[in-house]
């Protein structure tokens, strides 16, 4: 049943993905506003039009679309929308819209040099190109403006903007302080924890963002805000923000600790590494499961359990002795 409960509807469209539904959220503001569109397929665009048409409303009664990230399950569907619908969000979405020849040229760039650091042997190299095949399912557009922490946002009052980087640079969620209602995207989930997928260098940057650290201290974050009620990309609706947040984190903790057994063992390479955590599903979901490797090697470097040696080929992580 789609409805409305205090000026909100939830809407699930299917995606291509193995994370399943992604929710779409309709806000009646000022301006009628959705908050994610869902993946850029035919069968996402009829589901999300007859929903829409549930609540009495069609495409073009859309005023604004607000972006919790850039991911192509959450944004891809704006192409089946008007070009000049407003769209706003975190501005690190735009590079993933709007793809320029040399943001696509220096992400393949970045993980031809990542993999050389990793160890990861040569016959990987190939599938480089392929970690940006979900972007078929993307949209190509440019973000009307851009929305950062603290902002109000236009056309829908009493809503506020949270910046939650970690599964995404681009990743925000949309809090409303009167009843609590908290719009969150992937950033809490109620039955998986989002991967903290790895991303190129931030504009003007020559670093890697740690998305690992970034994910902890977006779930902090959270602990301190007045939420009632998460309503999430995928998944339960979610009211037990505080055990969900230290739950994720303990779990994360723990993975953690086990790979630090393996580095006082012996000295491993991030691909060995990646190998023993997940050795039915590595080859398969590189991308998702380096992302979710290096997580934990950020995360004991951060807490000063390993060190790492850059000498070699590929570098070495070993578990500095206390
Ligand atoms: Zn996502």
């Amino acid at each position: 049943m789609i409805g409305w409960k205090n000026g909100v509807a939830k809407l699930t469209v299917p995606t291509p993905f193995p994370v399943g539904d992604v929710h779409v959220y309709a806000i009646r503001g000022e301006r009628m506003t959705l908050v994610d569109a869902g993946p850029k397929t035919e069968e996402a665009w009829q589901v999300l039009k007859s929903q829409l048409w549930e609540l009495g409303l069609t495409p073009g009664d859309i005023e604004q679309v607000i972006l919790t990230h850039h991911h192509p399950d959450h944004a891809g569907l704006l192409d089946y929308f008007p070009k000049d619908l407003p769209v706003y969000g975190h501005f690190l979405n735009e590079r993933w819209l709007n793809r320029t020849d040399e943001f696509l040229q220096a992400h393949d760039e970045f993980y031809f040099k990542l993999f050389a650091e990793f160890g990861i042997p040569e016959k990987y190299k190939m599938m480089i190109p392929l970690l940006k095949r979900t972007l078929r399912f993307a949209c190509s557009r440019s973000l009307t403006g851009v929305l950062e922490e603290g902002d109000s946002i236009p056309g829908l009052e009493g809503w506020t903007v949270i910046e939650t980087p970690g599964h995404a640079q681009s990743h925000i969620g949309l809090i409303r302080e009167k009843d609590g209602i908290f719009i969150g995207g992937d950033h809490l989930l109620a039955h998986i924890s989002a991967n903290p997928l790895l991303e190129p260098p931030l504009p003007g940057s020559d670093e890697r963002p740690k998305p690992q650290l970034q994910f902890n201290e977006s779930l902090e974050k959270l602990k301190k805000l007045p939420i009632s009620l998460v309503y999430p990309g995928h998944g339960e609706d979610i009211e037990n923000v505080h055990e969900l947040v230290d739950k994720r984190l303990r779990r994360q903790h723990e993975r953690a600790m086990t790979v630090k057994e393996w580095l006082e063992e012996e000295a491993l390479t991030i691909f060995q590494v990646c190998k023993r955590l997940f050795p039915s599903v590595y080859e398969r979901e590189l991308a998702l499961t380096l992302s979710e490797t290096i997580a934990q090697l950020d995360y004991l470097q951060a807490l000063g359990e390993i060190s790492i040696n850059k000498e070699a080929a590929a570098f070495l992580y070993t578990c500095v002795k206390g």
